[in-house]
């Protein structure tokens, strides 16, 4: 394997730092924001009206982030190089009425958020975290990272034959997580929260609350070449683009507008306005040409110049049921970034994509891989496709190898999130 560029262990390690920190895709963007500010970018509002100034800005919108570097010399027709990813993750989410509970037992109304791998929040130490608003539209990030929440399985000797006709979990009934022995108080929850954030409950007025296993990440393996946590899908990529926004950034004079998106609500299809089907990455990016002096002659040229590599998390081959992966394609941890193909576009790639991302990999002196699916297993999908068909920019779907996608605790390698960042700065340095 080359030897990387500019990212090591080091950019493991921040991750590990950056998946335990951001429980919430609005811990996510504010955790990259962090590390955006510390490159020298400045948020900038949406309300406000914008200047054409060189140097790197971003907007946030609740779990989404959009930032850019507009380089000395850059014109209004400046084509943009973008990488995109998500921030949210399968999940369990505070209901509106949270407070339940039976038989002497307190617990939390939940619904399930994503195509979520339901057995994997089982009897796992759960913490709570997400934002409040506040009386007067203030928000608030909240994150109870201690033990406080628990979704117990049946015991064994309750349910004889789960090893043998599998577990089988109703989504209303079986997922409700205890927090406690009492009786049910209406607000209780809410009066908890509130508590831990330091504000009277009495004004919060919103909540978006979610839970997460307490477990920290940790590098697995004989040699420690894994890397086992929550999230993976795809705070792996917001971790990786948003190290290579920075590191182009410091560069300076660069041929393109380097772009760093990330976006809310992949899990159930992007229409939000912060997922990737709304207007957000389009917004920012005219009104960044508009601000340059430009008009809608200069959109289009930089629209028409302009390559996004999609990054999400893809498969690795599972050893134990190899034969649900496409034979000829089985990308392994630490074998480098993928490719991913899809003919029928769930993923964006096609032959123009596949040359950027492999030019892009060479110069970063980076392996890579490529995914495609067993034809009679469906193929997942992602941003990519997406921001191709509402944007009309040409796509590429590429990401990391994963096994366990959507579980609670996911297992990558633990040196594929730096080859992914060193080959994304390649490609923004274009
Ligand atoms: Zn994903």
């Amino acid at each position: 394997m080359s030897t990387p560029a500019r990212f090591d262990r080091g950019h493991t390690d921040d991750l590990i730092s950056f998946l335990g920190a951001s429980p919430s895709p609005y811990h996510a963007v504010a955790n990259a924001a962090a590390r955006l500010e510390k490159a020298g970018f400045r948020q900038v509002a949406e309300t406000d009206a914008w200047d054409g100034t060189s140097g790197g800005k971003y907007v946030l919108r609740g779990g989404a982030i959009v930032a850019w570097y507009v380089p000395e010399g850059a014109t209004a027709a400046t084509p943009f190089r973008i990488v995109g990813a998500h921030t949210d993750s399968p999940n369990l989410r505070v209901k509106p009425v949270p407070d339940t509970g039976s038989y002497g037992w307190r617990q939390v109304a939940v619904e399930i958020y994503g195509g979520t791998l339901l057995n994997t929040w089982l009897d796992r130490d759960l913490g709570l975290s997400g934002r409040l608003t506040l009386r007067g539209g203030e928000q608030r990030l909240v994150h109870v990272d201690r033990p406080l929440l628990r979704v117990p399985q049946l015991a064994v000797h309750l349910d004889r034959s789960v090893n043998v006709d599998g577990l089988k979990l109703d989504k209303q009934r079986h997922l409700t997580p205890l927090w406690g022995i009492g009786g049910v108080r209406e607000g209780d929850l809410i009066d908890f929260v509130a508590g831990e954030a330091g504000v009277a409950a009495d004004e919060v007025t919103g909540w978006d609350l979610m839970v997460h296993s307490v477990e920290p990440p940790a590098y697995l393996g004989r040699d420690r070449e894994l890397l086992a946590g929550p999230r993976l899908d795809n705070l792996l990529s917001v971790h990786a683009e948003t190290a290579a926004l920075a590191a182009v950034a410091a560069r300076g004079d660069l041929p393109y507008v380097p772009v760093f998106a990330a976006f809310d609500h992949e899990e159930n299809g992007s229409q939000s306005d912060t997922g990737a089907d709304g207007p957000l990455l389009g917004t920012v990016l005219e009104r960044s040409v508009f601000a340059r002096g430009g008009g809608y002659e200069d959109r289009a040229r930089a629209f028409a110049g302009t390559v996004c590599f999609s990054s999400d998390t893809g498969h690795a081959v599972h050893p134990n049921y190899a034969e649900r992966h496409e034979p000829g394609h089985h990308p392994m941890p630490n074998g480098g970034p993928i490719l991913k193909v899809n003919v029928n576009q769930r993923y964006a790639t096609d032959g123009g994509g596949r040359a950027v991302f492999a030019e892009a990999c060479e110069r970063a002196g980076v392996p890579w891989q490529t995914f495609v699916s067993h034809n009679s297993v469906p193929c997942g999908t992602t941003i990519g496709p997406i921001t191709a068909a509402r944007h009309g920019i040409s796509t590429v779907d590429i990401g990391v190898a994963i096994l366990s996608m959507h579980s609670a605790r996911e297992l990558c390698g633990a040196d594929d999130p730096f080859l992914l960042a060193n080959v994304l700065a390649a490609f923004l340095e274009g």
